[in-house]
C-alpha cells in the first residue's frame, strides 16, 4: 500500500444515485472525508467512516436498493490546514506568523480579511494560504480602509483568486446576493438579526428603514410572513433587495422602497409600523424623529443600533430624541452588544417599546 492509499469500508452505487447517496451519508455523518471518492466503470465508490450496521445498511437499502459494500483502498484526500498559521508555517517567519488574523469574514465565495502592516507585502501568500483552507473560495480582498460614506461601503483591496466581488451569501437558509464594492453587508449579525427575526409575529407591519440588501427585512417575511417595508438610499443596494426579493420567494410580503428614510418615514410610510428597524449605528440616532413617524400612532418598538460604551448615556439621549419626536418610551425591551468595534466601544442595540 503506497502512503497515498488508504483502505476504506465503501459503498457502491450506480453514478446517476452517487451524490444523492453522498449527501444521505453526510447526512447520517457516515461519510470519510480523509480519502476520495472512487469510480469503478458505471459505478462510485464512496468511502464511509465506520462500518454500517445492520440496520443502518437495511434503512439505506430500502431507498436505494442497488447500494453495496465494499472494501478498497482510497486515494487520500490532500490535507487541509485548518488555520493560516498552520498553512504558512513554513511559508513566513516566526514574527510574521505570530501576527497573521485569527480570523476573517466569508461572504458567498469572497473573503474579506483584515491584513496588520507588519504582513504588507505577504497579501498573495496569505490569499494562497486562505484558498487551501477554504477551497470553495474564490475571492480574496484586504480591507483598505473603515466603513464610509452615506451608504456605508468598506474599501477594498483585491489580494488574490478572481477579482469579482458579487457573490451569492447564505445565511439561515435565505440567498442574499451582494456587492461588496458598492453595498454595506456583514455576516457578523447574523446571529443579532436571528435575534430580531424572532421576535416578530405575522400580524405585524415591519418598517426597516436602512434595509441593505434586504437580510432582516428577507428574513422577517420568510419566517415570520409579516409585512415588510425596506427602505434604502443606496440604489445599487435597492437593485440587489429587488433581486434578493425574487430569489428568496417573498414579493408578497416585502416591499422595496428606494429612498431617503426621513422623506419616505413621513410619506408613504407614515404611521405604519408595529416595529421599526434601524441599522445604520453611525447614523440611527439621527433617524429617530423618522423611526417615530412611521410608528402607528398608538406606538410599537424600534430596535436602534449605534455605536456606544455604555448604555446609560445613549438612553438618556433616546428619550429626549424621541419627546422631541411627539412620544413617550414606555420601557426599555432589550439591550444588547452586537461586536466589538474598538478596544473600547462596541456595536450595540437597545430595543425600545414607544408609545
Ligand atoms: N441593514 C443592512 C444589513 O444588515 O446588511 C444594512 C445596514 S448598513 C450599516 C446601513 C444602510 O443604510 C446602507 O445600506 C445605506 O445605504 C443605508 N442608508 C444610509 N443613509 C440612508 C438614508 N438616509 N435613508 C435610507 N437608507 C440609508
Amino acid at each position: 500500500m503506497t502512503k497515498h492509499l488508504i483502505e476504506s469500508i465503501g459503498v457502491k452505487v450506480v453514478k446517476e444515485k452517487g451524490e444523492e447517496i453522498r449527501k444521505c451519508l453526510a447526512r447520517l455523518e457516515l461519510l470519510n472525508r480523509d480519502v476520495l471518492i472512487k469510480k469503478e466503470g458505471e459505478h462510485l465508490l464512496i468511502p464511509v467512516s465506520r462500518a454500517i450496521k445492520e440496520r443502518e445498511l437495511e434503512e439505506l437499502k430500502a431507498v436505494y436498493p442497488q447500494i453495496e459494500v465494499v472494501k478498497t483502498l482510497f486515494k487520500a484526500a490532500p490535507h487541509r490546514p485548518k488555520d493560516l498559521m498552520e498553512a504558512l508555517k513554513d511559508l513566513l517567519p516566526p514574527y510574521k506568523l505570530a501576527s497573521l488574523p485569527g480570523s476573517f469574514d466569508i461572504i458567498g465565495d469572497i473573503v474579506v480579511i483584515e491584513i496588520p502592516p507588519e504582513l504588507e507585502g505577504e497579501e498573495a501568500l496569505i490569499a494562497e494560504g486562505i484558498m487551501r483552507i477554504h477551497p470553495h473560495v474564490k475571492s480574496i480582498y484586504k480591507k483598505a480602509g473603515a466603513v464610509e460614506g452615506e451608504f456605508r461601503v468598506r474599501p477594498l483591496k483585491f489580494i488574490g483568486g478572481i477579482d469579482k466581488p458579487v457573490t451569492v451569501h447564505k445565511e439561515h437558509g435565505c440567498l442574499f446576493k451582494v456587492d461588496l464594492k458598492e453595498v454595506y453587508f456583514s455576516p457578523r449579525l447574523a446571529t443579532e438579526r436571528r435575534r430580531v427575526v424572532e421576535l416578530v409575529n405575522s400580524r405585524e407591519v415591519v418598517v426597516d428603514l436602512f434595509s441593505g440588501v434586504g437580510p432582516y427585512a428577507i428574513q422577517i417575511a420568510k419566517f415570520r410572513g409579516a409585512k415588510v417595508y425596506a427602505v434604502d438610499i443606496n440604489p445599487r443596494a435597492y437593485q440587489l433587495l429587488l433581486e434578493n426579493i425574487r430569489v428568496n420567494k417573498v414579493q408578497d410580503r416585502v416591499e422595496a422602497v428606494h429612498g431617503d428614510a426621513r422623506q419616505v418615514a413621513s410619506t408613504i410610510l407614515r404611521g405604519i409600523a408595529d416595529r421599526v428597524i434601524m441599522n445604520h449605528p453611525s447614523q440611527a440616532l439621527d433617524f429617530l424623529d423618522a423611526a417615530c413617524l412611521a410608528l402607528k400612532p398608538e406606538g410599537g418598538v424600534i430596535h436602534v443600533y449605534t455605536f456606544a460604551h455604555a448604555f446609560e448615556d445613549i438612553e438618556d439621549y433616546l428619550a429626549r430624541k424621541i419627546r422631541d419626536a411627539g412620544r413617550r418610551v414606555y420601557g426599555i425591551l432589550h439591550r444588547g452588544f452586537v461586536r466589538q468595534v474598538a478596544p473600547r466601544e462596541w456595536q450595540v442595540v437597545i430595543d425600545v417599546k414607544v408609545r
